[in-house]
């Protein structure tokens, strides 16, 4: 087994209650949706979420006929599942991005959003975003940005030790990343994405200000302030909307047959290989052997059984 990036594990963790259900986070929330109307194409075929979560943003892909939800955390996909049920429409992966267990071009859309925030190699798991997409394919990224307001007034002022300016990351708490925007634009543009449009979100996360505003206003400020994104990003959250291909290779081949059994789009993440038998309780891999395991509806590929 290759060796990988460690992982940030929210197993167990009740983030969706305490951070978004009861952690003041409606407007971060509502904001979000805007970004992801603005930037999602309205109708696809197959899209990949990764770091799902507990799917709080899912079922604002609508608009695509199948969706994976892939997290490195179980408990996490069990929450997405009572909120969105077991059904054709929805595949629950427990995996690990640096190690991506789907054939390559598989998917036309992808998010990626508050996600990256968790990667210490951040271009390693963006290199398996774009080997899984389709050439043409929509991905939309969100990250946390280190060249923000408050950061660049902290430094100045100096009650901060990190330079905001500085193109390289910044671990503020362990396994938390902050990015720079020129960082950002370089990976991707070295995946081969071509960046269509940037938002900047969360101009008004800022404690006293949400408390005292309606957050009805703040988010209409927001979702205003949003387009500005395309030209400077000064805010902590950033979405982009990129291509997977350079303009003239846009032309994208025909993805997989639209009825195949989804065993076919699975690929062994430790030995590549593409063909896995399905057993019911698990998938055994045609190349090396290893064993999968698909219990409750949640495919397993985090370490084999
Ligand atoms: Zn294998």
């Amino acid at each position: 087994m290759t060796n990988t990036p460690p992982v940030c594990n929210y197993e167990g963790s009740d983030y969706q209650t305490s951070f978004w259900d009861k952690g003041g986070r409606q407007y971060e929330d509502r904001t979000e949706a805007i970004a992801i109307r603005r930037l999602l194409p309205p109708r696809g075929r197959f899209l990949l979420e990764l770091g799902a979560g507990a799917g709080r943003n899912t079922p604002r892909y609508r608009g695509f006929e199948r969706i994976v939800l892939l997290d490195y955390s179980r408990t996490q996909l069990e929450q997405a599942q009572q909120r969105l049920g077991q059904s054709d429409k929805y595949v629950y992966v427990a995996a690990d991005i640096y190690r991506l267990p789907f054939v390559e071009g598989l998917f036309d859309g992808a998010t990626m959003i508050r996600t990256l925030h968790h990667m210490a190699d951040a271009p390693k798991a963006l290199g398996q975003v774009k080997d899984v997409m389709r050439l043409g394919g929509t991905f939309i990224l969100e990250f946390a940005n280190k060249l923000n307001l408050k950061a660049i007034f902290r430094y100045w002022l100096g009650r901060q030790t990190w330079n905001p300016f500085l193109l390289e990351p910044v671990e503020f708490t362990k396994l938390n990343f902050d990015f720079h925007p020129r960082a950002i634009r370089k990976w991707l543009d070295e995946q081969g994405f071509t960046i269509e449009r940037m938002l900047t979100l969360s101009h008004f996360r800022i404690g006293w200000l949400k408390s005292i505003a309606p957050t009805g206003v703040l988010v209409f400020f927001d979702s205003l302030f949003q387009w500005t994104g395309q030209w400077w990003q000064l805010t902590p959250s950033v979405f982009i909307k990129a291509i997977r291909g350079k303009p003239h290779s846009m032309h994208g081949e025909e993805t997989f047959p639209r009825f195949a059994s989804l065993t076919a789009f699975f690929k062994c993440p430790i030995c590549g290989f593409a063909q896995l038998e399905d057993r019911k309780t698990y998938l055994e891999c045609y190349g090396c052997g290893k064993k999968w395991e698909v219990r409750d509806g949640i495919y397993d590929f985090r370490a084999p059984m």
